[in-house]
């Protein structure tokens, strides 16, 4: 199949007054349309700076895209001027982030919002966008939607804000939705809730999603793929089934096994690996989580891993090559 998107070996570094970091260090996925890609990892693994550098939301300086491609339905984003990606950031791509608060404007009711978008976007006029508007709010399951419509965001419940973001988002029908940990903010009975939402809204209407997330649990939940982050750069990826049942590289392992029980829903927050990921400022020559990993070997610390095939992905890592032991493999592989 096709895919919607297609980022490759994309590189991004920061500019601080310690030097450049390097926030990116070749990163690249596919996302197939109507697909659900989870982007996983701990916080500074390059989760958000992903999407950001794609969507030009980068801060620029001190943030700057090294190279790589971000091919979107045949057009590379990356080099797309400002006003073309902000024409299709909203139309082919939405976004929604952790904090819907800080994204809605607080003067202006929820109606006027959704309806601006479509007079803007869709070119509709004031009277069938406020019409339209309504069908929206219903969609994502705002009860009373009409009477709702003139209210301004205070008035509603964090849960009601997300999904009024939510409504936003799809105002324009996008073919993408970037949500950057969309439930991290709500209690989890409501997660639960606006995953479901996300879900049906998937099915029904066909668009692809990137997920970024550092809870396995909603990993679990809503994902088709997965994709692993550590240190600016992906380490696994796979199908989610895959991913939980046999993870091959050390970290997506321990990750796997730091929670209870995967497939049961709850916030499982990725701190329980000992160590911390290595200093961006200089990068290591080998595999940026030897310092971690209970079965490093020599070459790990100073070749960089090389890439995998499994049956779904990639893992980058030095255990599955010919070079390890190849019981070595065998006893992290988890069957
Ligand atoms: Fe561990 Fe080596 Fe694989 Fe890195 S390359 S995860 S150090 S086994
Ligand atoms: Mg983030």
């Amino acid at each position: 199949q096709e895919s919607l998107l297609h980022v490759e070996n994309l590189v991004v570094d920061f500019k601080t007054y310690g030097g450049r970091v390097a926030a990116l260090r070749g990163v690249g996925f596919d996302v197939a349309p109507g697909e659900v890609l989870a982007i996983v990892g701990e916080s500074g693994s390059g989760k958000s700076v992903t999407c950001q550098a794609m969507m030009g939301l980068l801060p620029v300086p001190p943030g700057r895209v090294v190279g790589g491609r971000a091919v979107f339905q045949g057009a590379d984003l990356l080099q797309l001027r400002p006003h073309e990606l902000s024409a299709l950031r909203g139309r082919d791509i939405s976004m929604i982030f952790q904090d819907p608060l800080t994204s809605l404007n607080p003067t202006m009711t929820i109606g006027d919002q959704i309806a601006e978008v479509l007079v803007k976007h869709r070119k509709l006029s004031k009277k069938s966008a406020l019409a339209e508007t309504i069908e929206i709010l219903r969609l994502v399951q705002i009860p009373e939607a009409e009477r709702r419509l003139s209210q301004f965001p205070h008035e509603f419940s964090g849960g009601m804000r997300q999904r009024i973001m939510i409504a936003i988002a799809l105002a324009c029908r996008p073919k993408l939705l970037i949500a950057d940990e969309p439930t991290t903010a709500l209690d989890v009975t409501i997660q639960g809730q606006i995953l479901e939402l996300l879900k049906n809204l998937k099915r029904d209407m066909g668009m692809a999603i990137i997920l970024i997330t550092h809870d396995l649990g909603v990993v679990a939940q809503i994902a088709d793929r997965v994709a692993v982050m550590y240190a600016g750069q992906i380490v696994e990826t796979g199908g989610v089934f895959e991913i939980f049942k046999s993870p091959r590289h050390p970290y997506t392992v321990g990750l796997k096994s730091a929670i209870p029980n995967p497939s049961l829903f709850g916030s499982h927050e990725l701190v329980s690996i000992p160590g911390s990921p290595p200093d961006l400022f200089s990068p290591p020559s080998g595999c940026g989580f030897a310092a971690r990993c209970l079965v490093a070997m020599e070459v790990c610390g100073s070749y960089p891993p090389p890439v995998i095939q499994t049956p779904s992905g990639y893992a980058r890592c030095w255990l599955h090559h010919s070079y390890a032991p190849a019981d070595l493999a065998r006893e992290v592989a988890i069957e």
